[in-house]
């Protein structure tokens, strides 16, 4: 039978998950929810509340749409609304949960939420058209992207758009990363073939921070309820092979992006070692200094920090926006070696211009993400030899600090010779004369691995 639930929500219930129960009965084919409220979008001035449901079958989650005005899912064996799994629609105990994001004063909003269903199943959608080209292979430094949606969540790009757009920035690789949810995954990996290499992940979209797993196909669970913790996730997830990355740590928060700065305390950074320090576009993302700077507190702390990049695609960018991307070494263009490169944090950021860098202390060699023994330390930064931007500053940094700088040119190798104490660290930036970041390393560590958390 069709159940109807109704409700009111105010700044209370702000941060809560509402749940509403229903239950299914043998035999149903098909599940169809439509969530509403009024007034349906303004709180106050341009902001609007954001509410998006999350539907649990007796087997586990099924799927979410999140911050989309679309908050009517069908749900069926073979076929589902963006943002939730298909599969069999299982007799027994279903939740629907209001996910209370951001209210606004005055007033809060009424809701409603309508559960129905019948047993037809829908068909299945036709299989998607796979790409034929063939990625590069082997050992090598890759290029691409660790952080996007589709309207699998708030994006504007269906996931055919979302592959194309890869591909025509010339990415090695691509992660996908919607909001609680991995319901777009299998038909991106499928839309992919041999193309490029898809880094399934996830962004955890709390209400205190974001959080991306990279290296999972299934669902991760993003709400934090009684009893549980953030950093204990991160440990679950990161224990299971995946990699656990700090979001826009330094976006703006509420209310005009509730959720998306940084706040868990526990995980700062705790057992977290990834930090997106390159969010978006650089200029009109003011939170990216504090990234870095964050980043580079952390190090300064201790702990063996790897940062790294995200578009965080929405819709295409424009054309002045200047994105960054992550270029990292990997025994293969795979999954697992990817995955592997972004642990070791053998990789670095950056908009456009290639290097490489390495540094030498006793006799050893390394680069970015490894340790050395502490000592006299030869580092040199090579630059690549493509053209690149012409008002361009390398800095060698040292503990957070500028040692050197050089004007850059095509084809560059600079060096210089320091003397690192255990527990020091050195990077290189490449910016503008506007002091715009173009380009960032990892760190290189001395002291030897004991010397770091
Ligand atoms: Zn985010
Ligand atoms: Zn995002």
């Amino acid at each position: 039978m069709p159940q109807t639930f109704t409700g009111h929500l105010g700044l209370d219930h702000m941060g809560t998950h509402v749940p509403h129960a229903f239950t299914v009965p043998e035999g149903v084919g098909t599940l169809r929810i439509r969530f509403t409220h009024d007034p349906a979008h303004p709180g106050s001035g341009d902001i609007p509340h954001q509410l998006s449901i999350s539907v649990y079958g007796p087997n586990g989650a099924r799927g979410t749409r999140h911050n989309n005005a679309d908050q009517s899912p069908v749900i069926s064996t073979h076929h589902a609304s963006p943002g939730y799994l298909p599969g069999p629609i299982e007799a027994g105990d279903w939740r629907v949960e209001i996910d209370v994001h951001r209210i606004l004063p005055p007033g809060g909003v009424s809701y409603r939420i309508e559960v129905d269903w019948d047993a037809d199943e829908l068909p299945a959608p036709d299989a998607p058209p796979v790409q034929t080209a063939t990625r590069n292979r082997g050992e090598g430094w890759y290029k691409g992207d660790l952080h996007g949606h589709t309207l699998h969540s708030d994006g504007a790009l269906t996931v055919a758009e979302y592959l194309d757009y890869a591909l025509e920035r010339g990415f090695d690789f691509v992660a996908l990363t919607d909001h609680n949810t991995t319901s777009a995954l299998p038909e991106l990996m499928a839309r992919a073939g041999e193309a490029i290499t898809i880094l399934p992940g996830e962004e955890l979209t709390t209400y205190n921070g974001h959080a991306l797993v990279l290296g999972t196909t299934a669902w991760v669970d993003w709400a934090i309820r009684d009893g549980q913790t953030m950093a204990g996730r991160a440990r679950e997830v990161t224990e299971d092979g995946k990699v656990f990355v700090i979001a826009h740590p330094k976006s703006e928060g509420h209310p005009f992006c509730t959720g998306c700065r940084w706040a868990f305390a526990d995980l700062l950074p705790g057992p977290a070692r990834h930090v997106e320090v390159w969010n978006g576009p650089w200029t009109s993302c003011p939170q990216n200094p504090g990234g870095v700077a964050l980043f580079y507190r952390w190090l300064n702390e201790g702990y063996r920090m790897i940062a790294t990049c995200g578009t965080d695609t929405h819709r295409r960018a424009k054309p002045d926006q200047r994105h960054g991307f992550n270029v990292i070494r990997a025994a293969d263009n795979t999954l697992p070696a990817l995955l592997d490169g972004l642990r070791a944090g053998e990789s670095y950021i950056t908009s456009g211009p290639l290097l490489y860098a390495q540094a030498i202390s006793a006799g050893e060699s390394a680069t970015f993400g490894d340790c050395l023994p502490a000592g006299e330390v030869t580092a040199t930064c090579v630059l690549g030899d493509e053209d690149m931007p012409g008002d361009l500053t390398l800095t060698l940094i040292h503990n957070g600090k500028v040692i050197a700088r050089t004007p850059c040119a095509t084809g560059l190798e600079h060096s210089a010779v320091l003397t690192a104490g255990s527990g020091d660290w050195i990077t290189w930036e490449l910016r503008d004369s506007d002091g715009a970041l173009h380009t960032i390393t990892n760190a290189i560590l001395f002291g030897g691995e004991e010397a770091w958390i």
